[in-house]
């Protein structure tokens, strides 16, 4: 039997990421800013950020070959579907749902220097900087977490879950 405890409410994490937009905000003065959402974790918390910036946004998606149905990573990284525009000369934010061993984001970050952006930053909703076996630079980091398996908030288990308005650890 698997058991869910809540780690963050809905109304946390709300309010931080009114904080993280105000500080996106601050850094972009100038629109627009594409939001690049990988999919499918990011979904929820890229919708919820891009409404609670005043920067004008585009929003984009990339998707990758991640976890599958296991909970640890394979350290291998595929980009599934690339983005649908260029991005060369424009601010860009990669938006990811959580920052473990840092191997997907430091592969997305290589490849989006790669198109030229004129900026490119990191928003994250979760860090476990305890999992980290590659460095990455992330900017905005909603929460930094223990080494615990969630899901919820758009986080998945075996693509069950994503719901969830909260972000709940889940234990088996
Ligand atoms: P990394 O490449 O940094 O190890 O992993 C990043 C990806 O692993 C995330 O985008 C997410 O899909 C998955 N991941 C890492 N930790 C968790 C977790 O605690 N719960 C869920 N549901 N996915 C995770």
């Amino acid at each position: 039997m698997s058991s869910l405890r809540v780690l963050l409410t809905a109304d946390q994490i709300h309010e931080r990421i009114k904080e993280m937009a105000a500080e996106i905000d601050r850094d972009h003065p100038q629109g627009p800013v594409y939001l690049i959402g990988i999919l499918k974790g990011a979904c929820i918390f890229l919708a919820d950020l891009a409404r609670a910036m005043k920067t004008p946004a585009r929003l984009e998606f990339v998707g990758i070959s991640s976890y599958g149905r296991g909970k640890s990573s394979s350290g291998e990284v595929k980009l599934t579907k690339d983005l649908d525009v260029s991005v060369e000369g424009f601010d860009v934010i990669v938006v990811e749902d959580i920052v473990d061993s840092g191997i997907t984001l430091s592969y997305l970050v290589q490849v989006f220097q790669q198109r030229r952006p004129k900026s490119l930053r990191v928003a994250t909703l979760l860090d476990k900087p305890d999992r980290r076996q590659r460095p990455v630079r992330v900017d905005y980091a909603g929460f930094h977490i223990p080494d615990e398996f969630v899901v919820g908030y758009g986080l998945d288990y075996a693509e069950d879950y994503r719901n969830l308005p909260d972000v709940c650890v889940l234990s088996e």
